[in-house]
């Protein structure tokens, strides 16, 4: 998306850091935005995700080489998508978690966030220059209505698990050993749901069809990705839900090409045009405008209309619309029309004739 950070700017480092710099930074930042430290704050659980990533690339030369030259597209467009969820920047970091906070990853009954979900979105070239709205439909697991996602019939509650006596664990001698192994009358729970809930039998989670609105802004490019925060999976044991990505696939259009936010278009001229100038229709995402071209145009010259191109992100301002004339040759004359040819062909000889010839004479000396 193109309202992603600078991963220099994000570490607050310079573009010349060092690994090590770039390693302490990111330290600074995963213990200031820490999750345990910062509980049910969207906005550090963001900071979180977005100082792991920039760390993600930036730690990694090859990847840091392929950011420095391309921007975001050289990382993304490598299928590279980010941090799912905290789990998997305490997954992937587990080493320099251990040696920060000296524990590695975090587990246990704490409220987990649910997962992000990924939904892939076409849409044709214009909707992406445009802006639209779309309605998606998606499968998603929510939390039963009925139970409130925990499990049991309404008026009733699960009742501490007798065989393990809560614990969840069963241990078993096995010679001089003690070894425990996970409950399997509460499937290492500690309760027992005694009257599961009939929408969701017990599991709390229920699968449904969801209809989102997914407002799509102009000016998109292939790639984007768009956030709608709390959309994704639900949390678990009380945490938040995930976000659901939208990423955008931009078909391609048989007018416009596009060059960041500018559109890139061929228009065809006679050579007589070419020649004596004059005015040419030239598409827009619009309608069609009508261009001055002047005496003498060659073909391949690409002329500039400003604010006719694709707005940036934030509105405002727009690109460019860069027309390239292509000076079509004809392939039919009439007789008439060659004979006007050959005697235009005679004139330019005459024209240019002695002028050579001057030119020789100077050059030999004459
Ligand atoms: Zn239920
Ligand atoms: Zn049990």
């Amino acid at each position: 998306m193109a309202d992603k950070r600078d991963y220099y700017e994000v570490l607050g480092v310079s573009r010349d850091a060092g690994q090590e710099e770039i390693k302490k930074a990111y330290r600074k930042m995963a213990l200031k935005y820490h999750p345990d430290r910062n509980p049910d704050d969207a906005q550090a659980e963001t900071m979180f995700k977005e100082a792991a990533e920039a760390y993600e690339v930036l730690s990694n030369p090859e990847k840091r080489q392929r950011y420095d030259h391309l921007g975001h597209a050289g990382v993304d467009a490598n299928g590279y998508q980010g941090f799912r969820t905290t789990e998997d920047i305490f997954d992937s970091f587990a080493d320099i978690f251990g040696d920060f906070f000296g524990f590695g990853s975090r587990r246990g009954p704490r409220p987990r966030s649910g997962a992000d979900l990924r939904y892939n979105l076409t849409i044709s070239f214009r909707e992406a220059a445009k802006g639209t709205e779309v309605d998606l439909e998606l499968p998603k697991r929510e939390q039963c209505d009925r139970c409130t996602g925990q499990g049991s019939e309404p008026g009733h509650s699960p009742q501490t698990c007798s065989h393990c006596g809560g614990s969840g664990q069963m241990h078993h001698s096995q010679g001089f050993f003690r070894v425990a192994m996970p409950c399997t009358a509460c499937q290492g729970q500690g309760m027992i749901i005694t009257h599961p809930c009939r929408e969701c039998r017990g599991r709390g989670i229920v699968q449904v069809t969801r209809q989102i609105k997914v407002r799509v802004p102009a000016g998109v490019d292939n790639g984007s990705r768009l956030r709608l925060r709390g959309e994704g999976e639900p949390g678990e044991h009380g945490g938040p839900a995930g976000d659901l990505y939208v990423v955008l696939f931009v078909e391609e259009d048989e007018i416009f090409k596009r060059q960041g936010q500018d559109l890139v278009t061929q228009v065809e001229i006679s050579f007589i045009q070419a020649a004596l100038g004059g005015k040419v229709e030239v598409p827009t995402l619009d309608e069609p405008i009508s261009m001055e071209i002047p005496k003498g145009t060659q073909s391949g010259k690409v002329f500039q209309l400003s604010g006719l191109g694709l707005p940036y992100p934030g509105g405002g301002q727009k690109g460019e619309l860069l027309v390239q004339v292509q000076v079509k040759t004809p392939t039919k004359l009439t007789k008439k029309q060659e004979e006007l040819l050959r005697e235009f062909e005679q004139i330019e000889k005459e024209k240019t004739g002695p002028k050579v010839k001057r030119f020789f004479r100077k050059v030999m000396g004459e």
